[in-house]
C-alpha cells in the first residue's frame, strides 16, 4: 500500500509516519501551537460575547423608556459604551435595517438618531 505524503496544518512540514494516522501535526509543538490557537480563538468568541450580552443589556435598559416609539441621540449609547461594532446581524424592521443583538436592536439614522426594536 502506498502511504500518502501528509503535512503539518501548522508548519506545513510532513507528518512522520510514526505518528498517529490521524495526526494533522507533525510533532508535539505543532500541536501546542495549534491548541493554543484554538484558545485564543475561543478567547475571542467569549469576548465578543460578552460584548453583544453587554450591547444588549444597555439596549434592553432604554428599550424601557423609548420602546420603539421613540428617537433617542446615538450620544446616549456612546456615553454607555455601547460598542457599534458588535451585534449579532442584520434584519429588516418596518422597512428599515436594523442591527439585532438578542431580543433588542436597533436603527441609527444618519441623523445620529436611533431607533430601539424587540423581536
Ligand atoms: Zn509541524
Amino acid at each position: 500500500m502506498e502511504e500518502k505524503i501528509r503535512l503539518c496544518f501548522i508548519c506545513g512540514g510532513i507528518i512522520p509516519t510514526t505518528r498517529n494516522g490521524n495526526s494533522k501535526f507533525c510533532s508535539s509543538d505543532c500541536y501546542n501551537q495549534n491548541k493554543a490557537k484554538l484558545a485564543k480563538i475561543a478567547g475571542q468568541q467569549n469576548a465578543m460575547e460578552r460584548v453583544l450580552l453587554y450591547n444588549e443589556e444597555i439596549l434592553a435598559e432604554l428599550y424601557q423608556s423609548y420602546g420603539s416609539i421613540y428617537y433617542f441621540s446615538a450620544k446616549l449609547l456612546i456615553e454607555k459604551d455601547f460598542n457599534w461594532a458588535i451585534y449579532s446581524g442584520e434584519v429588516t424592521v418596518n422597512g428599515l435595517i436594523a442591527k439585532k443583538l438578542i431580543t433588542h436592536g436597533y436603527t441609527l439614522f444618519t441623523n445620529q438618531n436611533v431607533q430601539l426594536w424587540k423581536f
